[in-house]
């Protein structure tokens, strides 16, 4: 039963099954002071009656729990016979639970209870763990104060030998933490609240810090071991290009990372490295870099992105820009015909075809490099770990990896999900760029926000306008498209503005032509789902305006506006939306008027969503802390890894006999650990 309901197979599941909560079992409220406003709330006194009241899905137990200053309703829709066994009227009951109003009675459903005797009572303050049940275990009985119970009993058995340190003792000497032995027993039966708080903070510790070192093992092992394919020179195309055809000078930034790379590719290691950067801070162009350092060394690279209309992008901006240079590019995506398909099949087998541009088109196995040497993801959060793992296995040597963001990752997320690879980050946008100024409007100043929009367009400027994808339901979407549409039309009608429509429902030619004409400015607005948030690039686009705004989560509208503001004019993003917007919505409003800054944004995103639910997180265990969390205790994060790269960078094999606790106990996680090098 445990198992199947709960998943906890070993002791040591059991023991890591954190309580929810302590209460104090000394504080009993009397039944008529409790405040209205109660969440929890624990009562005690004597069962009046009890009886069974409506029919099928309405069936109920009811019990009047009675002390006294008043009385209270107990309710069960399930587990009915086993509470009917369990209470005698006329005895006493401890009962707790969450309070509810029903009918203006106050009542607690599905209430933990026991039967209140003078053990209990006896004064004594101690503190009872309460443990996260289910239904169906609460039906045979077995609540959470019951798993407390269990729990308790287990520990009892147990000594400090079960539990063995895991944390060098100089750490735990200068953090004054407790031993782990002490701390698992404290959190589940903790003899007051100060040990109780010790035990937390001691448990949190530990799983961020064993979670560092493993990242960091990982890490210093790649870094001994992979061999990488060797970039010996700059190589002339790298030169030739960066002399007479880059457009526009670096910005520091992006030297920076291209420095990085330069160094990452030479030293014979392979390289894995992530590079952050904000929307339109040119990733691009430094991906663009690298692939010629790979093909001045004779090596191919390619680079994979989210969708067609990116890839295309991508194509059409490295061609123009190459345009003359004696290197053969190609396109690799969905809708590239058979025969052009087999065509590249045997320019990559014999090496002819340098670059490689596509979707994920290109990790199929059909597709085979002569010799990848470099293999570059674009918006990387749209792929699954297990799509780049396919990159790596196009050639003997694995090639060099680069993954590029579309928006910021927060700081501790970029730490724990991350961690094990190098990181640059470019946090400078090109020069001239003026801030986009971003506005919050509501439903019924349409009227104002299209009078603008007809200025910006007298300007010889171009506007996009984006509606919501509705996950659940694509046709929705694209009535609500089709709707938007007509609206848009009815202010802004043909010939006057021309406007290019853009759907995911759409064929692929159809988008690119779509695309195509307002990429030549033959349309004036573009009026899409959000096929558009990632990567687009048009310069000449001034406004973005976000239909539905309350809709979209914060990373996604920050890549939205991300799409305006690429060219030297001022440019404005208008979030449009209903008049009520929930506590969340609001707050994402709000931070996307205050802030361009894609790494604050991040942040906040993080801290409104939690750590669960952020777009690219790894599905693995990096991210499943027990009792850690990411967002509220990164205070503790950031000392553990401090702590984790203090001890690896003085024992990286951990060989020192102080260190030798945290290897045995590494060792003991089988599987999670990379040991190869190590042992
Ligand atoms: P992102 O980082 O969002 O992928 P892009 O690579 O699409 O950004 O670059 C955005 C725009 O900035 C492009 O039009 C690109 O040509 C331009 N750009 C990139 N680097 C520079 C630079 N150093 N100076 C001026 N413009 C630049
Ligand atoms: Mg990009």
């Amino acid at each position: 039963m445990l198992r199947k309901e709960l998943q906890l197979f070993t002791f040591k599941d059991v023991l890591e099954y954190f309580p929810l909560r302590h209460i104090d079992k000394t504080i009993v409220t009397p039944i008529n002071a409790i405040p209205p406003n109660t969440d929890y709330v624990q009562c005690a006194g004597i069962i009046t009656y009890t009886e069974i009241i409506g029919e099928k899905a309405a069936k109920r137990l009811v019990a009047q729990l009675k002390d006294n200053t008043g009385t209270l309703e107990l309710t069960w829709f399930k587990s009915i016979s086993w509470a009917q066994k369990l209470l005698a009227v006329g005895n006493p009951y401890l009962v707790y639970g969450k309070l509810t109003f029903f009918n203006g009675k106050a009542q607690i459903v599905h209430p933990e209870i026991e039967a209140y005797t003078l053990e209990k009572s006896d004064g004594k303050s101690f503190l009872e763990p309460i443990y996260p049940s289910t239904e169906k275990l609460k039906a045979r009985g077995l609540t959470g104060r019951q798993l407390g119970k269990i729990t308790a009993a287990l520990i009892n058995q147990l000594s400090p030998k079960d539990i063995p340190e895991n944390i060098p003792d100089e750490i735990l000497q200068r953090l004054k933490l407790v031993d782990r032995y002490s701390a698992y027993t404290y959190i589940h039966t903790p003899p007051n609240p100060a040990a109780y708080d010790a035990a937390v903070r001691r448990l949190k510790f530990e799983e961020f810090f064993i979670a560092q070192t493993r990242l960091l093992l990982k890490k210093i092992d790649r870094h001994r071991s992979s061999s990488g394919v060797i970039f010996e020179k700059v190589g002339n195309f790298f030169t030739e290009f960066y002399n007479n055809y880059l457009p526009f000078e670096l910005t520091n930034a992006q030297k920076k990372v291209l420095k990085e790379i330069r160094k990452d590719t030479a030293n014979g290691r392979q390289m894995n490295r992530l590079l952050q950067g904000d929307v339109g801070s040119g990733k691009t162009i430094v991906a663009l870099l690298s692939m010629l350092i790979a093909a001045g060394n004779n090596f191919q690279s390619c680079i994979m992105a989210p969708t067609e209309i990116l890839a295309n992008q991508h194509y059409e901006g490295i061609t123009k820009l190459l345009n003359g240079l004696p290197i053969e590019v190609a396109l690799l995506t969905g809708s590239t015909k058979t025969a052009e398909r087999r065509r590249i099949f045997e320019a990559l087998a014999n090496g002819q075809i340098k670059l490689l541009i596509g979707t994920h088109a290109i990790i199929e196995d059909k597709v085979v490099f002569q010799n990848l040497g470099l293999a570059i993801v674009d918006e990387q959060h749209r792929f699954g770990v297990a799509q780049r793992g396919q990159l790596w296995k196009k050639a003997t040597i694995p090639p060099h990896i680069l993954v590029m963001t579309a928006t910021p990752i927060p700081r501790t997320l970029a730490m724990t999900a991350y961690g094990d690879l190098d990181t640059s980050i470019m946090n400078e946008l090109p020069p001239g760029r003026k801030p986009i100024l971003t506005t919050h409007r509501h439903e019924g100043q349409r009227g104002l926000v299209m009078e603008f929009v007809k200025e910006e367009i007298a300007a010889g400027r171009q506007i996009y306008i984006v509606y919501p994808l509705i996950e659940e339901s694509e046709k929705m979407a694209y009535e609500d498209l089709t709707q938007g549409i007509q609206i848009v039309q009815s202010y802004l009608p043909e010939p006057k503005y021309w406007l290019s429509v853009l759907h995911g429902r759409m064929p692929a030619a159809q988008k690119e032509t779509n695309m195509q004409r307002f990429v030549n400015k033959d349309t004036q607005i573009m009026i899409s789902t959000t096929v558009i948030e990632v990567g687009v690039n048009v310069p000449n686009a001034s406004v973005m305006i976000i239909e539905s705004a309350e809709k979209f989560g914060l990373s996604q509208l920050h890549q939205l506006r991300g799409r305006v503001g690429r060219g030297s004019e001022k440019s404005y993003c208008i979030l449009l939306t209903g008049d009520k917007l929930g506590k969340e919505a609001k707050k994402r409003i709000e931070t996307m008027c205050a802030t361009n800054d894609g790494f604050k944004i991040a942040e906040t995103d993080l801290e409104i969503r939690g750590p669960g639910d952020i777009e690219g997180t790894r599905q693995s265990g990096e991210l499943n802390f027990k009792i850690a969390n990411i967002v509220e205790d990164k205070a503790i994060l950031e000392v553990a890894k401090q702590y984790a790269e203090y001890i690896l960078n003085e024992d990286n094999d951990l060989t020192l006999p102080k260190n030798s606790c945290l290897k045995q106990f590494l060792l003991s996680q089988k599987g999670k650990t990379l040991w190869s090098k190590i042992s």
